[in-house]
């Protein structure tokens, strides 16, 4: 059975705690697909500029952009199709006008909303890849924790520790007491789950949305350690 991407549908069926609009502005992207269709390069690749990705990661363990590069030789099929704008296969920390635009992680700290929004801004289309960018995932497990604690914890009382101190360099980002969801900062216009998704998964993903269709998974696509 596949399942939708949709942001009004998550996988397990939980129902969101802050379900984004149904319609207007903060529903699905309709047709999102077929304007990559029509704006790409799937079938002229070479006379059409190409569908420009890019990718970041936020409050999350680098373990979706892993599963990406898991696609492994099919990644030179995908660079037939797109290129890519920041990301860390290309070291480019600014993103410029994207189609595409993935995220992984959560939303952790002032940092992380400056990085999404600006991230948002930049791509027409917003996919939420894995766990943590679409529930918070592992890293809100200290959402239950008081931060204080939870500081003290790891920087004071954690075994083998000697002398620590909890950073407090004003260059840092300020923390937030819960890790969010993205959907609760930007607009989403398709949830991709899994922690991480398989190579698998993200290859249909992608070539389903490159291809001008509805993307879904089915089952044996969905993946969680
Ligand atoms: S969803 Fe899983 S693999 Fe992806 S960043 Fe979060 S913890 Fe890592």
């Amino acid at each position: 059975m596949a399942v939708s991407l949709s942001p009004n549908s998550l996988p397990g069926g939980s129902p969101l705690p802050n379900p984004p609009p149904q319609a207007g502005e903060g529903a699905m992207v309709k047709g999102a697909c077929s304007d990559l269709r029509d704006a790409g390069s799937l079938c002229e690749s070479h006379i059409r500029p190409k569908i420009r990705i890019a990718t970041c990661s936020l409050a999350g363990c680098f373990g979706c952009h892993m599963s990406l590069l898991d696609i492994d030789e099919k990644l030179l099929d995908l660079l037939e199709l797109v290129e890519f704008n920041r990301s860390p296969l290309t070291d480019i920390k600014h993103c410029g006008p994207c189609d595409v635009g993935i995220v992984e992680g959560g939303v952790c700290n002032a940092e992380n909303v400056h990085v999404l929004k600006e991230f948002r801004k930049h791509c027409k289309v917003l996919v939420a890849m894995g766990a943590c960018a679409i529930t918070g995932g592992l890293p809100a497990m200290r959402n239950n924790i008081d931060l204080w604690d939870c500081f003290q914890e790891v920087y004071l009382y954690e075994g083998g520790l000697e002398g620590g101190q909890i950073p407090n360099d004003p260059e840092l980002p300020l923390p937030f007491d819960k890790v969010h969801p993205i959907y609760e900062v930007v607009k989403v216009d398709y949830f991709l789950p899994g922690c991480p998704p398989s190579a698998d998964a993200i290859w249909h993903f992608l070539t389903e949305l490159l291809a001008g269709r509805e993307p879904g998974v089915t089952g044996k696509q969905l993946h969680f350690d």
